[in-house]
């Protein structure tokens, strides 16, 4: 089946009871039971419902997949892949990293017992360097937030299998439609489904995608024994937004690119990070594995210091200032300040993440309305 025909059937069938063409909302706890323990495959709905198993199929058959494992939010999808790993186990990971994955590592598996070593996964020599006898995780971000660094999917699961080391990629910026990391060789797939999968900045989620069996029983040992579950009008929205990703990646990704340009060549904007320009450190690798380079643009304004942005926030018209990202309209976020504040000063610093940069999350407007959107607030700085 052909992406476009995969993101609309994909775990929807007419409902055997009514016909009803789009998955029902099925708002229910418990489920009868004909005799005890004799019922339809449903008990309770902390371990299934059948709204969440059609958008666990879909999820599953967008990423190519076994098993799709949804969560009730990202960070609950990587807490439940962390607690695969045993105390004194070694993770490396992405340094550019989504802020939240940084703190739930770094403030909750850390005082658990796990250790994490955060390198330029873009690198492969570099991850070599740093595994240990105990390492058994790579977790890498690609395109990586905010600095839309890209790492080798195919060389890092080489790598990683050769020291029988799970390579876990959390694949939120470029979303299943522009990037397949299980078919390059990756392990589990991690999702923030907040973001593009859900398109609509209308609904939380999280979601996993793998093909190992018993790391997937695990999975959802964790998800019915924790309890991190989405509730059935949540699956609903996602199965919904599902059904229109290639259509918005592909409009985001026209968007990113036109606006990408112009920003390169303001005047007062020192640089640009978006995989779609030749100038990226890592654009033909970009090129190489993804279909598109996706909707999310990170850029450096010449200011001396935060208070000069006040009148760029208050000139925009269409770019709504706030966190998140990949949904249909177009947002700006202030990393430093905002996303990114959970990570200390030095190390922020150190990464490139410094008080001028902003990032876009450019949604499916016209991309005239949007440049001159930006146009008239660069002109404010
Ligand atoms: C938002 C995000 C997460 C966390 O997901 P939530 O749904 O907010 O819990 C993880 N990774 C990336 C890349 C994200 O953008």
């Amino acid at each position: 089946m052909k992406w476009h025909t995969l993101a609309v059937h994909a775990g929807t069938e007419p409902d055997p009871l009514t016909g009803a063409v789009m998955t029902p909302v099925y708002f229910t706890s418990t489920y009868a039971q004909e005799a005890p323990g004799v019922h339809k495959g449903y008990e309770y709905s902390r371990t299934h419902n059948p709204t969440r198993t059609a958008l666990e199929t879909a999820l599953a058959q967008l990423e190519g997949a076994k098993h799709g494992i949804a969560f009730a939010s990202g960070l609950a999808a990587t807490d439940a892949i962390l607690r695969l790993l045993n105390p004194g186990d070694h993770v490396l990971v992405s340094r550019d990293l989504y802020g939240g994955t940084y703190r739930i590592m770094r403030r909750v598996f850390e005082p658990w017992g796990l250790k994490f070593d955060f390198v330029d996964t873009t690198d492969p020599a570099v991850v070599e360097a740093a595994i240990r006898p105990e390492t058994k995780m790579l977790w890498i971000e690609t395109p990586s937030n905010p600095l839309l660094y890209i790492s080798p999917i195919a060389a890092l699961a080489d790598l990683a299998h050769a020291h029988g080391i799970r390579l876990v990629v959390d694949n939120t910026f470029a979303t299943p439609y522009l990037q397949a990391p299980l078919e390059m060789g990756a392990d589990i797939v991690v999702h923030s489904a907040t973001k593009y999968l859900g398109g609509h900045s209308d609904v939380v989620m999280g979601a996993v995608m793998l093909n190992d069996d018993e790391d997937a029983q695990r999975l959802r040992f964790i998800q019915n024994a924790v309890g991190a579950v989405p509730g059935p009008m949540d699956c609903f929205l996602v199965l919904r937004g599902i059904k229109t990703l290639p259509l918005r990646m592909q409009k985001h990704s026209e968007n990113a690119q036109k606006i990408s340009e112009f920003l390169a060549t303001h005047p007062k904007v020192s640089k640009v990070y978006y995989p779609g320009l030749v100038t990226h450190p890592q654009y033909l690798l970009a090129k190489q594995q993804m279909r598109l380079p996706g909707g999310m643009i990170s850029f450096e304004v010449k200011i001396n210091s935060i208070e000069d942005l006040k009148n760029f926030w208050k000139s925009l018209q269409i770019f709504t200032l706030a966190e998140s990202l990949g949904g249909v309209e177009s947002l700006i976020n202030h990393p430093a300040v905002m996303t990114h504040a959970s990570i200390p000063e030095t190390e922020r610093l150190a990464l490139g993440i410094t008080p001028g940069l902003l990032r876009l999350s450019v949604g499916i407007e016209d991309a005239d309305d949007l440049v001159s959107d930006l146009k008239a607030a660069l002109q404010r700085l």
